[in-house]
């Protein structure tokens, strides 16, 4: 639970919920209530704060971005958290999704390859008591072995295919949530573990920056520079 909401953006926050998510069709109601509580302009730059509660991908640095809020939304009902999984995110960003998971999962490992984003993430986590948040710098592609078997894998980054080493780092039944697709386009993909194999739902198209990496992509993809 958040230590430090205040009432700052809470009508901004309410409206993002109300005319933004629900109708596009976000009916979790855990996944609705924890968006209307979470202030995602204390992961952004000061400069963007009145623009917080808009849906775009904020600008980060470095060319990177924090997803969109319905974009958070739609991957965040997709994993179907119940309160009690390990979660892993791959790409920490600003913070504000592992912020949203945090709140809804047992413990959130999230990893990210930009050192400084995840610095920065750590300190709004701790500001706002989100102390079930596990952060981890390195590239994310490959998983994030010694903590692993996960309940669910959320990737925000988009890959060329899915990632192996990640796909077997579910537990049964475990479900993981992934981009694929080629340079700035993909579709978003529901990974479901059942023993060794691993069924496949295609859910949206979605367009996030791309995963880089062993098991992502070797240098950016040529769409997207
Ligand atoms: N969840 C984030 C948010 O809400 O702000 C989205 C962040 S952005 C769309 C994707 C992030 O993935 C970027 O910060 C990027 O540096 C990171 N990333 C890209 N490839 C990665 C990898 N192999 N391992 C870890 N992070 C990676």
């Amino acid at each position: 639970m958040i230590a430090r909401t205040g009432n700052r953006f809470l009508a901004k926050r309410q409206k993002m919920v109300d005319e933004l998510l629900v109708p596009l069709g976000i009916k979790d109601k855990r996944t609705l209530k924890v968006m209307g509580q979470t202030p995602r302009h204390m992961f952004l730059d000061s400069a963007l704060h009145d623009r917080a509660y808009e849906d775009y991908a904020a600008p980060l640095g470095d060319g990177q971005t924090a997803s969109k809020p319905s974009t958070v939304a739609l991957m965040t009902q997709t994993a179907e958290l119940k309160g009690n999984e390990t979660v892993l995110e791959v790409g920490t960003g600003s913070g504000y999704q592992t912020a949203i998971l945090s709140q809804l999962a047992e413990r959130v490992y999230t990893i990210e390859r930009i050192n400084s984003f995840s610095n920065r993430a750590r300190k709004t986590f701790n500001e706002l008591g989100l102390n079930n948040v596990v952060c981890l710098v390195g590239d994310g592609s490959t998983g994030a072995k010694s903590y692993a078997p996960f309940d669910v894998i959320l990737v925000t980054a988009g890959a060329p295919q899915i990632p192996v080493p990640l796909a077997k780092q579910l537990k049964e039944g475990g479900r993981m949530i992934v981009p694929v697709g080629n340079g700035a386009e993909q579709e978003l993909l529901l990974v479901v573990r059942a023993g060794d194999r691993f069924t496949v739902k295609k859910k949206e198209g979605c367009s996030f920056v791309p995963l880089i990496g062993k098991h992502g992509w070797k240098t950016k993809p040529s769409k997207y520079s």
